[in-house]
């Protein structure tokens, strides 16, 4: 063991106890931006505030503190078996406020736990305000208590969790709850799904762990698409997603791009990676240098595929690239619910890294971190251990870099900001999908989903999006080798440690009963402000649970992302003009409604120059559909449609702000006149000329009115203009 790591590992002792001691002397923990703040991952007193804004506001202690010692370390991190880092660290941030509260005198902690309040009077003393609440409280328990007992176990349909089941049955069992394997007659308060939400079609209550149209949402190309439309919004706040294009479409503004790129600065030459689009598990992926090397056809047909400017300075461990899945919970989309799971994965390569040369593109044990791959090189290390081997914990990441001196508190507030950014940018279309297939007053059921991000963290630091997994893997067996090319499924600690955690947690935050219960208890200050954490009565019902591993990010940090959310509203217009059930697609009668009520044509831009609008975008986003039912304009092409009425109508603006005043415009419209859209059938009965047959001829000005190819080209250029940087902004003292 190096001197050096001695001294971390003293320095990181000193820390705990500091912490531990910050612990004794009555912690107010407080959450605050993930900009700024600590993590907040694995802290030793989790404390929820319910911020009333009145002085008899309650403050519950978040388990962790009075059940970790019952527990044993390794059950107070997400199933993490390493105290963790985060821990010790944030603990150290609390011996802080410890300082303060301790002068401030206003918190006092109780050896049960329970964090109770007083008032600083003008003169100093310190009044407990506790005797009646303690008294209060004992009754609220007593009755919270008699109702858990009362409670029925709730009931989860297993039946089609495929290879979550391992994991899914371990949870039932933690949480007491009642498993039917075999589907029940009855209808079950979960339904667990391993692949979509249409696995069973026939539930129309309960909550179901898949939204409807995530695995088509999450696509490669959807989702690229999804977020460059942020990306043409926000430049800054979504630099976090490598640049992309869509192939085979854009194949010539890629072949552009990257030749003007060599051609500004001939030392560059960038690699870019090439995904099939509904590719996983690294499957036909490949490296290119030069747009000549693209496999664009597979057969007679035009292969559907992202390609991407390839990170080529990622942080290394041990030489290996490495990258961190993360498991997010989105538990409610409207309103907007996400959970990030505090203990994730990090999968390593199995052959050292290289800068990528024409020598080394076919290495994809040095340049894909994908277990599916890399348990098949002889390199690859199956560990009992969770901080070695080839699959390693988050955590123990963290530790190793935190032990470097790297500020593992930034990383992770960034890390939240992609995972909420990301979540901004995917939304408005699921609201589509959803609509869709549960509109509302249809009975359905209610939705939630586990999430699987693939995060890189490039040399400096910076998070990097690879791609969002609707269905990331919940195994908790892996593959090895057991004879020369025979492969068995053997038990996984590290996945078992992690995805028991999510898997179980997620079940406590959906469990029907705890949902009722903040519902019946709203808390002053709105939704806003609401924290998911169980009631006191469920915590001690839960017993020796660990506390939650799932902190709640969404809408905890909204107010920092709000402003984000212009695509939502405008999905919102879109879907208040979708009417019909089922449909996904705008009719051209639908559009021409939208600009009548909105009050978006004038003798400007006529009623005519709107056909040839909806004609010409929806033409072109229909190309790629074989599918007439597809016909009609969907939300993208909506979006697209949108931005050229924004800038028509501000055009002196920037185009967020272009955006965001015809959103304000098209709002107050709508409020002026509720239910306008309905009317449609009655009040907009022309036909327009069949998308297929191109612009009316003679129509006023076409080129003028055409706006799609201007606003296409627009937005090619703003691509054009964007730097293949290599961010290297922020240098970290890490070791490669
Ligand atoms: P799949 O769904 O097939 O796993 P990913 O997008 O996750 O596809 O890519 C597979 C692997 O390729 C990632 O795990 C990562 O190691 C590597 N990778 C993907 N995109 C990039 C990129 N832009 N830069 C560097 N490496 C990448």
């Amino acid at each position: 063991m190096s001197e050096q790591h001695v001294q971390v590992e003293v320095r990181l002792e000193q820390m705990k106890s500091l912490g531990e001691d910050a612990e004794k002397e009555g912690v107010h923990s407080e959450e605050r931006a993930p900009a700024s703040d600590p993590p907040g991952v694995g802290v030793g007193v989790s404390v929820s505030v319910a911020r009333g804004g009145n002085a008899s506001r309650s403050t519950t202690v978040h388990g962790h503190k009075s059940r970790g010692g019952r527990l044993g370390k390794d059950r107070n991190t997400c199933g993490s078996s390493d105290p963790s880092i985060y821990g010790s660290l944030v603990s150290v941030h609390a011996k802080k406020n410890a300082n303060r509260a301790e002068l401030e005198r206003t918190l006092q902690i109780k050896g049960n736990g329970t964090i109770l309040q007083g008032k600083l009077e003008t003169n100093g003393n310190y009044v407990n305000n506790q005797a009646s609440k303690n008294n209060q409280d004992s009754t609220r328990r007593e009755e919270a208590h008699k109702l858990a007992r009362k409670r029925r176990p709730v009931t989860v349909d297993t039946a089609k969790a495929k290879t979550s089941l391992e994991a899914l049955k371990l949870s039932i069992r933690q949480l007491k709850w009642k498993e039917f394997p075999l589907g029940r007659r009855a209808a079950c308060d979960i339904y667990w799904h391993g692949v979509s939400f249409h696995d069973n079609d026939n539930i129309v209550s309960g909550q179901v762990n898949k939204f409807p149209g995530m695995i088509e949402m999450l696509r490669k190309i959807n989702m690229s698409r999804a977020v460059r439309t942020m990306q043409e919004l926000f430049p800054e706040e979504y630099d976090f997603y490598p640049r992309s294009w869509i192939l085979p479409e854009e194949y010539q503004q890629f072949a552009t791009q990257s030749r003007l790129v060599k051609e500004k600065d001939a030392t560059l030459n960038p690699t870019f990676i090439v995904k099939p689009d509904g590719g996983s598990q690294g499957d036909g992926i490949y490296l290119i240098r030069d747009p000549s090397e693209l496999k664009l056809v597979a057969g007679s047909q035009a292969k559907q595929s992202v390609v991407q400017e390839y990170i080529n300075k990622p942080l290394l461990i041990d030489k290996l690239k490495f990258d961190i899945r993360l498991y997010v919970l989105v538990k409610s989309l409207e309103p907007l619910e996400i959970y990030i799971a505090k203990e994730g994965l990090t999968r390593f390569c199995t052959e050292p890294y290289q800068e990528p040369s024409q020598k080394n593109l076919t290495h994809v044990f040095m340049h894909l971190t994908n277990y599916s791959l890399n348990v098949h090189s002889g390199n690859f290390v199956h560990s009992d251990s969770q901080n070695t081997g080839s699959k390693r914990t988050l955590s123990s990441v963290l530790y190793r870099l935190a032990a470097k001196g790297v500020d593992i508190k930034k990383v992770w507030s960034d890390i939240i900001a992609l995972v909420i950014k990301t979540a901004i940018a995917v939304v408005p279309e699921l609201r589509v999908y959803h609509h869709a297939d549960i509109p509302p007053g249809k009975p359905g059921p209610t939705c939630f989903q586990i999430l699987g991000f693939d995060i890189l963290l490039m040399k400096n630091l910076k998070p990097v999006l690879l791609e969002v997994n609707s269905n990331p893997s919940m195994r908790i067996e892996h593959e090895q080798e057991v004879a020369p090319g025979v492969f068995k499924y053997v038990p996984s600690p590290v996945d078992k440690e992690v995805k028991v955690g999510v898997i179980r947690d997620t079940l406590r935050l959906m469990d029907p009963g705890h949902k009722k219960a903040s519902v019946s208890q709203p808390r002053a200050g709105g939704f806003e402000n609401r924290e998911e954490i169980p009631t006191e009565a469920e915590a001690q019902e839960e017993g020796a649970l660990p506390s939650l591993c799932l902190k709640q990010v969404y809408p905890k940090y909204a107010k920092q992302f709000n402003y984000l959310r212009l695509v939502e509203r405008i999905a919102a217009l879109f879907i208040r003009f979708l009417g019909v059930k089922g449909n996904m697609r705008l009719g051209p009668t639908a559009f021409r409604t939208f600009i009548r009520t909105c009050k978006l044509s004038n003798s400007y831009f006529t009623m005519a120059s709107v056909d040839i609008l909806y004609i010409d975008i929806t033409r072109r986003w229909s190309g790629s559909l074989s599918d007439a039912r597809d016909a009609g304009m969907g939300l993208q092409a909506f979006v697209e449609a949108f931005f050229f009425l924004a800038g028509r109508r501000f055009k002196s603006l920037a185009l967020r702000e272009q955006v965001a005043s015809l959103l304000e415009l098209c709002e107050a419209q709508l409020e002026a006149h509720p239910g306008a859209e309905d009317r449609r059938s009655v009040s907009c009965s022309r036909v327009l000329p069949r998308a297929g047959r191109g612009p009316t001829p003679g129509a006023a000005n076409p080129q003028a009115d055409s706006p799609a190819p201007l606003r296409r080209a627009a937005s090619q250029d703003y691509r054009l203009h964007q730097r293949l940087k290599p961010r290297e902004a922020l240098r970290a003292n890490v070791d490669n």
